[in-house]
């Protein structure tokens, strides 16, 4: 293609609402265009990395046996009513009503609908087992769409779905994908960690979820030095290291004035902040509950959410007015003479004596409570945030890193199938229930992961097979007809052998063209200038952007070289 009449918009400046360099590079590249918060049209250059990428998964689905459909992205209610996702989902769901006043929703997923496609046509244990998957559309209404394509609200996602007859054979068809996304994420160069992830609003037993490592990545991850453990801070268990054991001393009431925080408590009253319990004041589904933890600790939402069989959105922050009628008082919250109240206790805390708590009324704390003795209230196990310093089971160091989820695997045994009553004949003409498993990629986030992990102040970095081209000609001069000539004869001799180049053949100033090439990051360069006569180029690439001269002949055959590896 010839940048004269290409559809290339880059821009000089940095676009003010694009925070992280993904964001900034894919704009500032011309590669995409925000049409509403976190909608984006995908120009040509960034369409064909796009392409490149859906190409690579088809790729390796089709190897691991999993079969093309494409699904509406219009989705009716009922099967969502019959899950009871039509309100678990929340406000996440973009939902909308036909003429007729049929409710459908624009998909965020596609289990209820791959369920009940299987149901009606799948009938036998001898059809199975099955592994259908589409690359679409879907749409959620983020509470916070941010980063570009990374957390969009319509976004490209590829959605596998396996149907087994039994657990064991859904956990092998699991294998099996979990090795199709090794590749994939392996052919998509980036540097990744497979960790335990959480089933959240999937359901179902065991998760992986693929984290690409990035320090602007929304989600932490931990993991042992030998890798033998992973998990993500959703879901990693904490095991908590209580403080020196104590003698139960007696329950004293303290003045405290205005010191509510657990900073402020803990140095006025001189007691480790693992002493001091921290109230979390919230509602879940409107219940006034108010969540003990250490106070060196931060709540873990989804561990909480998954303890109260809750989706997350069902729990909110507690207003100050609902405090009040607990009968407490902000800032001073404690497990003591709360009126109806729900009160669940971190199993932390029942092990550690001489507590601080709060009083419930302004300005004062209970000192040396302990539980069983002065409080009492629902214990769950786990409700804490792994954090720096946090060791495994067997107490080995954790190391934390950042990176961005670029899929998701579930194995999701008969929930939907039991929700959507999609059985099959088993040998004995006995209905059972699907085994299933889901398996999603998120195709557009996926690109910001690999420029995320390949850029440098000049632009993007595109690794040779993921690029929207692989070679990038410059005219230096348009005005010297025998740079015109040089340059393109070497990009018909190139698209002659199949290579995908672009030619900038634009009347820009040489400086306008680098600075462009730099941005779009092609990967392999050839400049067109003064010895364009003499028939000598220079050739450079992205990454080391070191330009050396080369006859023509030679700049070709380097270049065929690399290409063809
Ligand atoms: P997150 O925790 O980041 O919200 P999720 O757990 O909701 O992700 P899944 O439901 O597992 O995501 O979706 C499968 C894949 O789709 C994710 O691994 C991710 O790559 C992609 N994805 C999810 N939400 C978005 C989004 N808002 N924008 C772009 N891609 C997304
Ligand atoms: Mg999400």
């Amino acid at each position: 293609m010839k940048l004269s009449n290409y559809y290339m918009p880059t821009l000089r400046e940095v676009p003010s609402d694009a925070e992280i360099a993904s964001h900034q590079l894919l704009l500032r590249g011309g590669m995409i265009r925000k049409s509403a918060t976190g909608i984006y049209t995908y120009l040509p250059l960034g369409y064909r990395v796009i392409r490149k990428i859906e190409a690579i998964v088809r790729e390796e689905m089709e190897r691991a046996g999993s079969l093309e459909i494409l699904m509406s992205a219009l989705q009716p209610k009922e099967i969502w009513e019959q899950s009871g996702r039509w309100s678990v989902y929340g406000p996440e769901m973009f939902k909308l009503k036909d003429r007729n006043q049929r409710e459908f929703c624009l998909g965020p997923t596609a289990e209820e609908y791959f369920t009940s496609l299987v149901k009606d046509e799948v009938r036998s244990y001898k059809q199975l087992p099955l592994n259908i998957y589409q690359i679409q559309t879907k749409y959620r209404d983020e509470k916070r769409p941010r980063f570009g394509l990374n957390r969009a609200r319509e976004f490209s996602m590829k959605d596998a779905y396996t149907f087994d007859t039994n657990e064991e054979t859904m956990v092998k068809s699991y294998e099996n994908m979990y090795q199709a996304y090794e590749r994939i994420f392996d052919r998509l160069h980036l540097d990744y960690r497979i960790v335990l992830g959480d089933s959240g609003a999937m359901g179902g037993s065991s998760s992986h979820e693929f984290i690409a490592l990035s320090e602007t990545g929304e989600g932490v991850i931990c993991f042992t030095k030998d890798g033998k453990f992973a998990a993500t801070d959703e879901k990693a268990p904490v095991y908590y290291q209580a403080p020196p054991e104590e003698d139960a001393k007696s329950l004293e009431k303290v003045e405290t004035p205005k010191l509510s925080t657990i900073e402020d408590i803990s140095s006025y009253l001189k007691v480790d902040k693992k002493r001091c319990a921290k109230a979390v004041d919230l509602l879940i589904d409107q219940e006034p509950t108010i969540v003990f933890i250490p106070g060196d600790r931060e709540l873990n939402v989804i561990k909480l959410a998954a303890y109260a069989q809750v989706p997350e959105h069902a729990i909110e922050k507690m207003d100050d007015e609902t405090i009040v009628a607990c009968g407490s008082y902000p800032g001073f919250t404690g497990p003591m003479d709360l009126k109806d109240t729900r009160i669940i206790i971190d199993s932390s805390l029942t092990h550690i004596n001489n507590l601080v708590v709060g009083a419930n009324e302004a300005d004062y704390h209970y000192i040396n409570a302990c539980y069983g003795r002065d409080f009492e209230g629902e214990v769950a196990e786990d409700l804490l945030t792994i954090q720096a310093g946090d060791k495994t089971e067997d107490g080995e160091d954790l190391l934390f890193r950042r990176g961005i989820e670029v899929g998701n695997i579930f194995q999701l045994g008969t929930k939907y199938s039991e929700a959507l009553h999609a059985t099959y004949l088993d040998e004995n003409g006995k209905e059972q229930f699907f085994y299933m498993g889901s398996y999603g990629v998120g195709i557009t986030r996926t690109v910001t992961a690999i420029v995320e992990q390949n850029h440098d102040d000049h632009g993007i970095i595109w690794p040779l097979d993921l690029a929207p081209y692989q070679v990038i000609i410059t005219i230096v001069q348009t005005k010297d007809q025998d740079q015109v000539d040089l340059g393109e004869k070497i990009y018909n001799d190139l698209e002659d052998k199949g290579i995908q180049v672009l030619l900038d053949d634009r009347k820009e100033r040489a400086g306008v063209k680098f600075n462009d090439r730099d941005l779009i990051g092609i990967p392999l360069r050839i400049t067109v200038g003064k010895k364009a006569s003499e028939g000598i180029v220079e050739y450079s690439t992205r990454k080391e952007m070191e330009n050396k001269d080369l006859p023509v002949e030679e700049a070709l055959s380097e270049i065929l070289t690399i290409c063809q590896k």
